[in-house]
């Protein structure tokens, strides 16, 4: 029974296990691809951000190349279109020197010369990062460091659709990290220009990392309640398991108790556990309860049922006799089966008074005892010798001993009757 039960416990606790190892690997799991997901989203919600700044800083620079020329034209009237250039490079250079930009952006401006591309196919105008290589011609051959031709891909993009975006990822110059950046491009038509700006994406690894690590802490949030609620139930289980442990040892202890204290056939108080409770009650006796008594009480002639009726119906009459007395005394009363046909009633408070109608009492239910087997005129009855619990008692025994002697007058008075 017992390994039956640890097994249980076992198998149950594998089972808790288990479920819980694939709930955390869940979690692990749907965590990683809800990380995933929000850093995608925040790396493209930060591109597309990057994206419209950069037109717009191009595109503003671009109002004020027209408005610049305008205002020039205005006051030069007879200005050539080389002058008129010079002046806006000269304007342009002031403007994009001038400007700050945060996250390293900047903006710079080549002038191609042949729209075909190939060597030479422009020149570099401004560059504030590099502006010793201003005045140098520029190659759509050159490759960079990641292995394209951005050049031909930007001369291609604004020859198709007057501007291009481009993202790419650059190895910085003193480290083997890698940085992205993106640009944008835009074709000035008047002087055939390139106005680009470029801006790194480190920041969106910054804010990629910080998602992930906002994921971390919230999977380690739920990773260790999970692991607590593991815990906990591992630790109720246990509990539960070692009180069906506990609950079986005590109901056993209890049915053996019982079957101690009781008299299997009849259900009365055996007389081992009555001689315990009449020492008890004698105990409390001698420290003051008042009016607690014995009624000693002997079926009449029953050898007469045995022998005319059978053992079994004189069982019965046994049987009947407890039940009979049981309801005519009160629950905290004892009825103990004090051997054979005799038995002990232990009541308390009852007052001298009071003593015949619950003595009649008892002899009446014997009385009414009604048996199938035997016949209607005859009668069961019983004869009570009483005693009352006396401090001049040196032992309960003489306590028995005094009911004994009432019982035995009783039965001398012709049975059927009680005596004090
Ligand atoms: P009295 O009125 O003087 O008490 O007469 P009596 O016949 O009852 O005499 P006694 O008390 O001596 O008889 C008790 C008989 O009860 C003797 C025994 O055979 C019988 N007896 C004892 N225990 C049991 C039992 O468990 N079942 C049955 N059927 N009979 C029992
Ligand atoms: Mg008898």
């Amino acid at each position: 029974m017992k390994d039956v039960k640890k097994s249980e416990f076992i198998r149950s606790t594998i089972f808790v296990s288990i479920g819980l190892m694939i709930s955390l690997m869940l979690i692990i799991l749907f965590s990683r691809v809800v990380t995933g997901i929000s850093a995608k989203m925040t790396y493209d919600t930060t591109l597309e951000v990057k994206k419209n700044m950069l037109y717009e800083y191009v595109n503003n620079m671009i109002v004020f190349l027209d408005d610049a020329r305008d205002d020039y034209l205005a006051e030069h009237p007879d200005a050539t279109e080389e002058e008129i250039e010079k002046e806006m490079i000269a304007l342009a250079h002031e403007k994009i020197y001038m400007e700050e930009h945060s996250d390293g952006a900047y903006m710079w401006v080549q002038k191609v010369l042949d729209y075909n591309g190939g060597d030479d196919y422009a020149i570099r105008l401004i560059h504030p990062n590099l502006s010793d290589t201003e005045g140098c011609y520029l190659s759509t051959n050159e490759v960079n460091q990641m292995g394209m031709k951005a050049y031909e891909i930007e001369l291609e993009g604004v020859k198709k659709d007057g501007e291009i975006y481009q993202n790419y990822a650059f190895k910085k110059l003193d480290s083997d990290e890698v940085t992205e950046k993106v640009t944008y491009a835009k074709l000035y038509k008047p002087y055939d220009w390139i106005i680009c700006m470029g801006v790194n994406l480190d920041d969106v690894e910054h804010y990629r990392l910080k998602a992930a690590e906002n994921m971390m802490s919230y999977q380690n949030l739920v990773l260790s309640a999970v692991g607590l609620t593991w815990l906990v139930l591992i630790l109720f289980m246990l509990y539960i398991y070692k009180r069906t442990g506990i609950d079986r040892v005590e109901k056993k202890n209890k049915e053996l108790r019982n079957r101690l204290n009781t008299d299997a056939m009849t259900g009365a108080c055996s007389r081992s556990y009555g001689e315990r409770l009449i020492k008890e009650e004698y105990a409390a006796f001698r420290e003051g309860k008042d009016n607690t008594l014995l009624f000693m009480m002997d079926v009449d002639k029953f050898k007469n049922f045995n022998d005319g009726y059978g053992h079994d119906v004189g069982d019965k009459v046994l049987k009947s006799f407890t039940e009979a007395i049981k309801e005519s005394v009160r629950q905290t009363d004892h009825v103990i089966r004090w051997g054979g046909d005799e038995f002990i009633v232990l009541m308390y408070d009852i007052h001298e008074e009071m003593l015949k109608t619950v003595a009649d009492k008892l002899l009446d239910s014997v009385r009414n005892i009604r048996i199938e087997e035997l016949p209607p005129d005859v009668h069961i009855t019983s004869s009570v010798g009483v005693s009352y619990f006396d401090p001049a008692d040196a032992d309960y025994k003489d306590i028995i001993a005094r009911a004994d002697a009432a019982l035995y007058r009783a039965k001398e008075a012709g049975r059927n009757n009680w005596k004090l």
